[in-house]
């Protein structure tokens, strides 16, 4: 693998969930994820953003080989994982790892806070005995964490400090990259803060690569270096984090951010109106899925989908009006 290769590189990823039919109904499929690409580079974190049910976890979950993806390949420092066997898989697993949004289901609650982290480290015959009570000892201060803490049960902590618990045992084995499912979502603000700050001095420190998932722009603008947008499966728009914040071309991105308070009144809002419910995954729309949607849409967006162009800056968009829809 080249030095300045990407961590991940995700080729036209799909992910369908079939819904079994009845006696005159035929079996359906949901399209979770239906052809998405992207790559990571080391020490580059990037926001993977759209309305609940977008596809964006299903994207993360297959990423990580949590659910078998339908199609598609997912190259991990060189190596396709998409439909790797288990068995071939697991050493692999030192290089991905999860951090979800709700640390206490994924804490076990009858294993003790040392354990928990020690865990990955013992699975792998990493370490035992001194050196492992020393390096959990070390996850533990890396992610602030008191030391006694360590015979305590997942209850006993606060959601910060479990969120941190995940966090320790996800960097335990010194990933590449660590997918984060909306780890700061269930936490009050003060607390996100303090565990977005805690993420980048690890990726700081330690160069991880983040495919950080989430529905809130501002942490998003806040931790990425770039943001690709889902809608109803699809990435739509990805694009250098600031380019995106001031220039975003995909009329759904426009309406994503127009939503987002904007701090200084001074400031004029410009508001995208998007009217209608997400339509339904098991039959999406189609031509451009979110020409049912749209403010711009024309007769050519119920026909043909449209593809995603570059646009030269990093930015890439699937909008065949993105002239006109661009600010
Ligand atoms: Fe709207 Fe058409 Fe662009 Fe889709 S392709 S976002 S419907 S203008």
């Amino acid at each position: 693998m080249r030095a300045d290769a990407p961590v991940l590189t995700v080729s036209d990823l799909v992910k369908h969930y079939r819904v079994a039919g009845g006696l005159f109904r035929p079996d359906r499929k949901v399209h979770a994820v239906d052809g998405i690409s992207f790559s990571i580079a080391a020490g580059e974190t990037l926001g993977l953003v759209g309305e609940s049910g977008c596809g964006k976890s299903s994207a993360a979950r297959c990423i990580v080989r949590l659910v078998e993806p339908t199609s598609g390949q997912i190259v991990l420092k060189g190596q396709d994982v998409a439909h790797l066997p288990e068995g071939r898989m697991r050493p692999l697993r030192r290089d991905i790892q999860i951090v979800f949004q709700d640390p206490f289901s994924s804490l076990n609650p009858r294993h003790r806070a040392g354990a928990i982290v020690a865990e990955p480290l013992v699975n792998f015959g990493l370490a035992e005995g001194g050196a492992l009570t020393h390096r959990v000892e070390e996850l533990f201060d890396r992610v602030g964490l008191r030391r006694d803490q360590m015979n305590n049960f997942p209850h006993e902590f606060s959601g910060g400090q479990r969120q941190r618990l995940g966090i320790a045992r996800a960097i335990a084995l010194n990933p590449a990259l660590v997918v984060c499912d909306e780890p700061v979502s269930a936490l009050d603000v003060s607390i996100q803060a303090q565990v977005i700050n805690l993420l980048e001095d690890l990726q700081r420190d330690l160069g991880l690569a983040y495919l950080f998932v989430a529905h809130d722009l501002a942490v998003v603008e806040h931790i990425s270096h770039r943001v690709a947008v889902m809608y109803l499966g699809k990435i739509v728009e990805i694009a250098p984090r600031d380019v995106l914040f001031t220039r975003a071309a995909h009329p759904y991105t426009q309406a994503l951010l127009s939503v987002v308070p904007v701090p200084d009144p001074r400031q004029k809002c410009r508001r995208t109106l998007v009217t209608g419910e997400i339509p339904s995954p098991l039959a999406p729309p189609s031509g451009c899925r979110f020409h049912t949607r749209c403010p711009h849409a024309d007769a050519i967006c119920q026909s043909h989908e449209p593809p995603l162009l570059d646009l030269g800056n990093g930015q890439s968009v699937a909008c065949h009006l993105h002239k006109e829809a661009l600010p």
